[in-house]
């Protein structure tokens, strides 16, 4: 261990890169009140590298990265290493006013709206794939060899995110090469969001103390499987009862989810510019992937952008505290604030327009004709970037969530990273995303 340990202070930015300030841990509690300084432009450095050409930006002004301590992080040091310890922090003013264009502000004003308007409240688990990086050939998917060929790699990166807080529940190999996944347990909210982006700071820092890169690209060969993010979403009220399951109804939806489940439909397009926001992301979302295949919702069912998976009655949880929908059309490139908060702003949406109830699709969408496609109301995802930002463009509601400043903060690092990917082909713009994410 070394004599001086440092911790980090940071914050998750607009292209999902977790950047910020480190001090000697000792000196953490005297931090806690005004944070570290930081920079508005810094909030238009693209994942890339540089500071976006169309920046609302310029040198001027002055930032705080304000520590939320319960979000602090330690992940304890094998020998020779030093301790992983990082805090989530809110960007403020200097005086400690919410800049508008905080990730976590964005989120917290979006549950606030929900959880004011109808009394709900939101539980959340992010489930994310990663892949290791090696030339070492796949052991098949899903196989105990496949989980062993890294060891000690897998209980390692467990042992690390038990002592992270964020709850791991399974490790196992997944479909594509080297690919794994550990879902965690759900969280109200913000929590459920700090999850996602401390388990991806974790699992990247035990693989590279095993000199292996961790990615959670959302593709790293166009051939091949990708890696998702699906975003599981229970409904609770004040009270904590569980708000999603009515057995009586189609799916077993309640009404209250098929109006926050139609929101979400409604506005899937300009969604997916928050959700899947990349320049490979709509590579991955293309039919017969098992990622989204159709924008629909549907029942156990991996080609559904909203799936209401299985009510397991062998767990003996009463069913609707199981009920959940899970929105499977984000990847890691997006900010976990920002894409939940969209995904709760467009549901509590669909609950002021009291939206019909979507049709509950029974079968793979890709065998409905084209008539049964228009009766079930599926459609296709965005099939570039560039579409998915026109739609944002064009879909006034879902903009509007987005203060000005966001706004064009958030469009001029997209623009910037369409512009850098326009000449490369998509086997190298895959190699470029996995080493940044
Ligand atoms: N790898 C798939 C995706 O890109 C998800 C497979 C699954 O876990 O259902 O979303
Ligand atoms: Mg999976």
């Amino acid at each position: 261990m070394s004599a001086t340990e440092l911790v980090a202070l940071v914050c998750c930015d607009l292209g999902s890169i977790v950047r910020g300030r480190s001090l000697p841990t000792a000196q953490l509690g005297a931090r806690l009140q005004a944070g570290v300084g930081w920079v508005p432009a810094n909030m238009s450095i693209t994942p890339l590298g540089a500071v976006a050409e169309q920046t609302p930006f310029g040198s001027t002004g002055d930032l705080r990265l304000l520590p939320d301590a319960e979000t602090q992080v330690r992940v304890e040091a094998r020998s020779g290493e030093s301790a992983l310890e990082f805090v989530l922090c809110d960007i403020v003013e200097p005086d400690g006013t919410p800049w508008e264009c905080c990730p976590r502000r964005f989120l917290r004003e979006a549950l606030d709206d929900l959880s004011r308007e109808y009394g709900i409240r939101v539980i959340v688990s992010f489930e994310h794939e990663f892949q290791l990086i090696s030339d070492a050939p796949a052991a098949p998917p899903f196989s105990l060899e496949a989980q062993r060929r890294f060891d000690p790699l897998g209980p390692e990166l467990m042992r690390a995110l038990l002592q992270g807080g964020v709850q791991p529940e399974l490790f196992f190999a997944e479909y594509a090469p080297h690919q794994f996944e550990i879902p965690v347990s759900p969280a109200e909210g913000l929590a459920g969001a700090d999850r996602s982006v401390v388990l991806k700071e974790i699992v990247r820092d035990v693989s590279r103390h095993h000199d292996v890169r961790a990615s959670f690209a959302p593709l790293l060969d166009p051939a091949s499987a990708g890696n998702g993010v699906h975003i599981h979403l229970s409904l609770i009220d004040a009270a904590g009862r569980p708000l999603l399951f009515d057995a009586s109804r189609p799916g077993c939806l309640s009404e209250v989810g098929e109006r926050f489940a139609a929101g979400i439909l409604g506005h899937a397009d300009a969604l997916s510019a928050l959700t899947a926001p990349s320049p490979v992301s709509a590579m991955r979302l293309m039919p017969h992937r098992w990622s989204v295949g159709a924008v629909c919702v549907a029942r156990a069912n991996r080609e559904a952008l909203l799936r209401i998976p299985s009510i397991v009655p062998l767990t003996g949880v009463e069913p609707a505290s199981q009920m959940r929908l899970e929105y499977r059309g984000a990847d890691a490139t997006a900010n976990p604030y920002l894409a939940l908060g969209a995904l709760v702003l467009a549901g509590l949406d669909g609950l002021r327009a009291k939206l019909p109830a979507p049709p509950i699709l029974d079968r793979d969408p890709s065998v409905l004709d084209e008539a049964d496609a228009t009766r079930y109301g599926v459609g296709a995802m965005p099939d570039s970037l560039e579409a998915s930002l026109e739609a944002l463009a064009g879909d006034n509601t879902v903009r509007g969530w987005l203060k000005p400043l966001l706004y064009d903060a958030y469009v001029g690092v997209k623009r910037s990273e369409l512009q850098a990917a326009e000449a490369i082909d998509i086997s190298e713009l895959c190699r470029r995303y996995a080493a940044i994410y």
